[in-house]
């Protein structure tokens, strides 16, 4: 089951945290808290703190913390979507199927637009196979298209002229202001329309095979060459997969990602049917998140031109970002699904999926286009590109298999890339028996761990000053990425960056939500306890601080690869030293710009 944000947004703020949890702990109220007995742990005096400003519970007793939804899943012992479910039902909220929070009016609305465009799906299709288009028909035929496909997909054909749609729609009951909303109507000067004219029509389909909208191909050669219905309250093109009504029932673990409507038809008659066709270009992250709940492996399939390469490395990225398992399929020479189908067979695509390439070697090869590893200054360029996409790589194994394989391939030293990721991400990128053959340099763990720990939790010192105070961002954002940040905080902070460079508002219960257990404890915690900046210094003190973090963790690892020179080559002596003492500068002039800021202070 999945959920829209906004919709567990609306329902976490229908839910006062103050009044549910009043109903599990009797509350008294001090200062800007409530306090009680803590329900998680056993106790004498109050130690469960409430803070209704922000909409959040901590204990200072057991750590337990969080907004009013992981309230209930501690309390109740529910998992998030059965917690989102309860809490609806108090709010009463409805929350169909679908996820999407609706009124029981817009509920029946729903309903009628999804009958227009059933019945609007069921006019164009007889029209279609009653004969009304033999270019419709002639070009299905040329595509290789068969009878049984066609009514599978519902595939159709709109009349050249407006008028017989609308006329059969009217028939059956459906007003025209409906039938607007629903996208199959323009309104105009002259009085309302049909969109598509002359068309061959393709049914979009949700999760449960509802026709939420359509794709509208020419027959002949004008222009656009697709129109697709515009965004209703039924069709959101970003949450859609065209073909995912029959994919998630492949019991394939493998999904194909196409581009086109025609691409997955022909997969389909193939009878390669785990196989979907994004609705614009790229990927959205809505999408991803669908086709992460039904399949393990995503298999990227887009054309071989330029447009086709961009939006696969788009959806690439943000795949692997969200934790998808992804691979890219090529297609040899610059043909699509489709036509290759048509041409080679089903049993030689299969072939392509067994050979098809993962994130890091399908982005190398494409960057290996752009140097000319014969020069040496080609051949650094590309080292250093290459390193940055192993460095990306969150299992160190399979990155060491990498770096060995990609060295190979394309005549590069090992010992180069390593260097490379080394400084893009340290030596913790690379397994200890990877690293003991390299350097023989032991890890001390230890501190690492307690470094880290350190580092976590400014982290989330600084995340809790963004949502307590979203003008800290403005101080922050020209020294900070998302991606100077911890694993998880990244993903976090990510979002967060991305609502307020859009100037939209972040409040601490909401970020909660999308933060796993530990953290939200964490953070409600550090709110609680740690939070009174009243004067905006504290938070530039954080991120100092991080920035110095970072620089510590770089120093600590180059002196551990300088211990051990005489494996290294003179060269990189030179480098490694070369960067220490730019670092050694680096923290010097944070010092002393810190004090100066503090001697200003005083002054003042
Ligand atoms: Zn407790």
């Amino acid at each position: 089951m999945y959920y829209a944000d906004e919709i567990i947004e609306e329902i976490r703020y229908s839910n006062d945290i103050v009044e549910v949890v009043s109903e599990y702990v009797s509350l008294e109220k001090k200062g800007r808290y409530y306090f009680g007995l803590c329900p998680f742990h056993k106790e004498k005096t109050p130690s469960f703190s409430v803070t209704p400003s922000l909409q959040i519970f901590n204990c200072f007793g057991c750590s337990k913390g969080g907004n009013v939804i992981q309230f209930i899943m501690n309390i109740e012992n529910l998992d998030f979507v059965e917690a989102v479910k309860l809490l609806a039902e108090k709010a009463n909220i409805i929350l169909p199927e679908t996820g999407a929070g609706i009124s029981e009016d817009e509920l029946v609305k729903k309903k009628n637009l999804i009958g227009i465009n059933k019945e609007a799906a069921r006019f164009y299709y007889n029209y279609l196979t009653a004969g009304k288009g033999k270019e419709a028909l002639e070009y299905l035929s040329a595509r290789k298209i068969m009878k049984r496909t066609i009514k599978k997909f519902g595939l159709g054909l709109s009349p050249l002229s407006s008028g017989l749609l609308l006329k059969h729609l009217n028939d059956k009951g459906y007003e025209d202001r409906l039938i607007v909303e629903s996208g199959l109507a323009i309104s105009g000067n002259n009085g309302i329309y049909e969109r598509f004219r002359g068309r061959i029509m393709f049914p979009i389909f949700d999760i449960r095979g509802n026709v939420i909208g359509f794709g509208g191909r020419v027959v002949d050669k004008s222009k656009p060459k697709y129109m697709n219905s515009p965004e209703t309250m039924t069709y959101n093109k970003r949450k859609n997969l065209y073909g995912l009504n029959y994919a998630k029932n492949s019991g394939n673990k493998n999904i194909i990602v196409v581009e086109g409507y025609m691409d997955v038809i022909s997969l389909h008659q193939s009878g390669i049917i785990n196989s979907v066709a994004s609705l614009g270009t790229a990927l959205t992250e809505s999408q991803g998140r669908i086709l992460k709940k039904y399949f393990d492996r995503i298999i990227i399939c887009y054309d071989s031109d330029a447009a086709g390469k961009n939006a696969a490395m788009r959806g690439l990225d943000l795949l692997n970002d969200i934790g998808c398992n992804v691979k890219v399929l090529e297609i040899p020479n610059g043909k699509d699904p489709d036509d290759f189908i048509r041409n080679n067979g089903a049993d030689r695509f299969n072939n392509l999926i067994e050979k098809s390439s993962s994130l890091a070697e399908y982005k190398i090869r494409e960057l290996k286009k752009n140097y000319n590893i014969e020069t040496t200054d080609g051949r650094v360029a590309f080292v250093n590109k290459m390193a940055a996409v192993l460095a990306e790589l969150d299992n160190k194994i399979e990155m060491e298999m990498y770096l060995k394989k990609l060295a190979g391939d394309y005549g590069v030293s090992e010992e180069s890339i390593y260097a490379e990721i080394i400084k893009l991400k340290g030596k913790a990128a690379f397994s200890p028996a990877f690293l003991k053959k390299k350097t023989d340099v032991r890890i001390k763990t230890g501190t690492f761990d307690k470094d880290e720990k350190e580092i976590i939790h400014d982290e989330l010192l600084l995340i809790a000053a963004l949502c307590l105070d979203n003008n800290v961002y403005g101080l922050i954002k020209d020294d900070l990425a998302a991606d100077d940040f911890t694993k998880d905080n990244r993903v976090v902070l990510k979002r967060i960056f991305e609502r307020l460079n859009k100037n939209e508002r972040v409040v601490a219960a909401e970020v909660l939500s999308s933060m796993s257990e530990v953290s939200s404890c964490a953070l409600a915690g550090i709110i609680d306890k740690e939070c009174n900046f009243d004067d905006g210094r504290k938070p530039l003190d954080i991120v100092t601080k991080l920035k110095k973090h970072k620089l510590m963790a770089r120093k600590k690892e180059i002196f551990e690869i300088l211990k051990n020179r005489e494996s290294l080559g003179e060269g990189d002596v030179e480098k490694f030293t070369r960067e220490l003492n730019v670092i050694v500068m680096q923290m010097k002039n944070s010092e002393i710009k810190t004090r100066k800021e503090g001697f200003n202070e005083a002054k003042r």
